[in-house]
């Protein structure tokens, strides 16, 4: 078998129109959408993935503004920060990147932002809300994978899925979101991480495997079952690559999954568009919600 290359561009400039015409009508009454991200620690040459969200934004016209503390600021300092922004008036969607150096504490931050803002939906508040089936900034790569498989499988219901890592951005949310009692999703999800015994033997049982581990190829053809949907969520830069050879890898072998796999998402260009249409359509939801507010 030779998997299909399940591709997450498609979709991505789909939900990536959509987000165009509700910024340009957003636009039209001098509302121009703001992101603001706040980063600790970067390190001298940026952040990869704070450069494409801010990108992102500004080429569909939004304003994107990085905060950058150092990796020594105080928890004080991230807080004032936080709170500033989710104060001001400019900014409709505040991004607080993740990991924070080791002095600070993650979940004490993560209340810091005003859940209307909170485009990432990891406050508390939006937590409970979806976990709850409510309405709420959903994380932004989980969403995606959700309607690239609904796009792929149609109906997801009985479905057999297992998700290997449980951050609090990808694994976690996408477990919830795909046992979710709501049409087309139902599916049956077995939630993995670094504690699972004989890992392979749980995911070779998925009719779908998701894969948010943070290893590069470290899925392999032993860890499949003939016929899978495999979902690659990891991105890591290839170290010296030879001239023609990829410059970035995922957490799953693709070339050897490829030949026992139905489909398998590419790296790069599989769950990674998704993630920044998301999250501009999350910006978009956020800039209306303060649209109608004003
Ligand atoms: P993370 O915070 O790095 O956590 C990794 C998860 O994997 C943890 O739950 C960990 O278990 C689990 N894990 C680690 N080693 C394992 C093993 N050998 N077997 C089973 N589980 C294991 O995860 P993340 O933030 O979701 O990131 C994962 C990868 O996805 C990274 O490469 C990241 O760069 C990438 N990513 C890509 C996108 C995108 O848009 N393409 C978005 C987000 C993340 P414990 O909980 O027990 O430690």
């Amino acid at each position: 078998m030779t998997a299909v290359r399940l591709a997450g561009g498609p979709l991505a400039d789909e939900i990536k129109a959509g987000v165009r015409g509700r910024f340009e009508r957003l636009r039209a009454k001098g509302i121009v959408p703001g992101l603001a991200v706040v980063t600790v620690g970067e390190p001298p040459g940026g952040n990869p993935y704070v450069r494409s969200k801010c990108r992102a934004a500004e080429d569909f016209g939004a304003q994107a503004h990085v905060t950058r503390l150092p990796s020594t600021a105080s928890e004080e300092e991230v807080r004032t920060t936080l709170a500033e922004l989710s104060d001001h008036p400019a900014y409709h969607g505040i991004i607080l990147q993740l990991p924070l150096p080791a002095s600070l504490h993650e979940e004490r931050h993560l209340e810091d932002i005003t859940p209307v803002k909170d485009v990432d939906g990891i406050h508390p508040v939006n937590v409970g809300r979806w976990v709850s089936g409510l309405p709420a900034h959903r994380p932004a790569t989980p969403s995606g994978i959700v309607e690239l498989l609904r796009r792929h499988v149609g109906n997801l219901s009985g479905k057999r899925v297992c998700v290997v890592g449980r951050s609090r951005i990808v694994g976690r949310p996408l477990s919830v979101f795909l046992s979710e009692r709501a049409a087309g999703m139902n599916a049956t999800v077995t939630l993995c991480h670094s504690a699972t015994r004989d890992l392979a033997s749980i995911t070779r049982e998925a009719e779908i495997l998701v894969v948010a581990i943070g290893h590069p190829r470290s899925i392999g053809v032993s860890h499949v079952r003939p016929g899978a949907i495999v979902v690659d969520v990891g991105i890591h830069a290839v170290a010296n690559p030879a001239p023609g050879a990829a410059r970035y890898e995922g957490d799953v072998d693709y070339e050897a999954v490829s030949k026992v796999a139905s489909a398998v998402t590419p790296v790069p260009g599989g769950v990674g568009p998704l993630t920044v249409a998301v999250l501009l359509r999350n910006l978009a939801d956020a800039a209306e919600a303060a649209a109608e507010l004003a």
